[in-house]
């Protein structure tokens, strides 16, 4: 049995790991394998076993021994329980000083747990998000990894090897200590949940605004993808519009059912920004339409109760409907991402993270799945202010947000008009105007709790704290 070779173990050989176990083996490191079911490893070594060299073990014991000192292991299993129960077979065999990395998909307070329970017994716990599925594994993903800034001395340089590269820069950098890694990694997911449903409105709208095919939609976010908007997302979602469905002959995006559905990393960033008081408009919205969509038999019941009176749309400028819908896309996607940003630097206050968020946005370039062009105008941002208070604030995005807002309101009233439903579009339309506003009927708000429980306010013009006796007379 090999004894003490590996520079790394991967542990959980679905998809994923055999991927990112392959992927670090091409770079030329020493991969120890392992898996619950031995025949998953066998056959990863006689598929693959010519990319380089791999060290295959049928017990945890083994592949433990089977790792250089420090030792570093990383678990690829099913988030959840079975996480933990890998963890806590890898402690029975590893030294303090040894590190343990979990590349799944982990809630972060699991991850804090984990960190703290390790910690005890001198083991170094790594909460590391990975993005970019399984081609991103195999390929280069963006690797968002938290833990000890001394594990990520051992882990940083394979980890920035393996990951996706842009300009010749890694995607994968240290984020924070304990749960950072996996924080940014879920938001990171909230993120895309926003651009998935903004690009979808932006379908919609087109669809219904100008009578326009699937495969005509597609050709417009081709020519998107040209210019500010140049993403992954919008490629695909070009690709998956001029697919023909084999069967019917049917637009292949008719012929799936309208019902989102979700893992739950959407729901998590939502339900982490109520706990922190941050308004993530796009991303709650677009967990929600997932919900909306889902809701059956409420749809049923509303489709055949409620009336629309709703026009018929008229669009006579073709080209400047489009182009309304394209800007109207930009600023509400530099909302969401605004929001999310918000987020990482409110938990990074919270949780004493002291996240970069210039660094968030440049290894989002490549690999994961909101890869974008538009990352990099987010890092130049964070670079001329990296305490930015807010990202919508930032010289470049006030003048294209800025450029865009006439578009905006143009859009988000017609589909109000018109009936089509656009809860991210007007939401971060909402936000915008929000969060510009002089003054918010917040004050009103403020009177009303001191009326009925005595919560107090403060005035604009004194000092202190004040409630009024309220007896009903004015
Ligand atoms: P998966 O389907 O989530 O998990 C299957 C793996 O988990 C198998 O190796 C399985 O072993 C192992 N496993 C399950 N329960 C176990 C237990 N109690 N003890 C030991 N091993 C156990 O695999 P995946 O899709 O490759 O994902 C792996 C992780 O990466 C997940 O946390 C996932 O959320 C995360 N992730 C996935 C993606 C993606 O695009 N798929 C992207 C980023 C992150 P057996 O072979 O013995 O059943």
């Amino acid at each position: 049995k090999p004894v003490g070779v590996a520079d790394i173990g991967v542990t959980g050989l679905a998809v994923m790991g055999s991927n990112l176990a392959r992927n670090f083996a091409r770079h030329g490191h020493k991969v120890a394998v392992h898996n619950r079911t031995y025949a998953r490893t066998e056959r990863l070594v006689s598929e693959h076993g010519d990319e380089g060299t791999f060290v295959p073990s049928e017990s945890v014991e083994d592949f433990v021994a089977s790792l250089a000192k420090p030792r570093v292991a990383l678990i690829m299993v099913k988030a959840g329980g079975p996480t933990d129960a890998v963890i806590d077979e890898l402690a029975e065999y590893m030294e303090p000083g040894d590190i343990i990395v979990d590349g799944g998909n982990s809630h972060f307070p699991d991850t804090i747990r984990r960190e703290r329970e390790l910690k005890e017994k001198g083991l170094h716990f790594v909460g590391m998000g990975v993005s970019g599925g399984e081609e991103g594994a195999l390929n280069g993903p963006s690797i968002m990894p938290g833990g000890t800034k001394e594990s990520y001395d051992r882990l940083g340089p394979m980890l920035e090897a393996i990951s996706a590269h842009v300009d010749g820069v890694p995607c994968a950098t240290y984020v924070g200590t304990d749960g950072a890694g996996h924080f940014v990694k879920m938001v990171h997911n909230g993120i895309e949940y926003a651009d998935m449903q903004l690009i979808a409105e932006a379908y919609d709208l087109l669809r219904q605004g100008l009578g326009a095919s699937a495969a005509e939609i597609g050709k417009i976010f081709e020519e998107w993808n040209a210019g500010d908007l140049e993403s992954f997302l919008i490629e695909i979602s070009a690709d998956v519009l001029q697919h023909t469905d084999p069967q019917t002959g049917q637009a292949f995006v008719d012929v799936v059912l309208d019902q989102a559905e979700q893992k739950g990393t959407g729901r998590w960033t939502v339900q982490n920004a109520l706990d922190l008081g941050v308004p993530i408009t796009g991303i709650a919205e677009a967990t929600f339409a997932r919900a909306l969509s889902g809701s059956v038999p409420q749809r049923e019941a509303a489709r055949a109760a409620l009336p629309g009176d709703a026009g018929t749309w008229d669009v006579t400028d073709r080209d400047a409907f489009i182009e309304d819908v394209r800007l109207a896309l930009y600023a509400s996607k530099v909302v969401a991402y605004s929001q999310g940003f918000d987020q990482i630097a409110a938990a990074s206050a919270e949780y004493g993270w002291n996240i970069d968020r210039g660094a968030m946005a440049r290894i989002w370039r490549g690999g994961c799945i909101i890869r974008a062009r538009f990352l990099n105008r987010i890092t130049e941002a964070y670079e001329r202010q990296a305490d930015l208070p807010l990202l919508l604030a930032d010289p470049y995005f006030t003048e294209a947000v800025g450029n865009g807002v006439a578009a905006w309101r143009r859009v988000v009233s017609q589909a109000a008009l018109n009936g089509v439903p656009t809860p991210a579009f007007a939401s971060s339309l909402s936000y915008y105007d929000g969060i510009r506003a002089a003054r918010l009927p917040a004050a009103l708000i403020q009177a009303q709790r001191d009326f009925f429980g005595a919560h107090t306010y403060h005035r604009v013009d004194q000092e202190g704290v004040f409630h009024t006796l309220w007896s009903g007379d004015r």
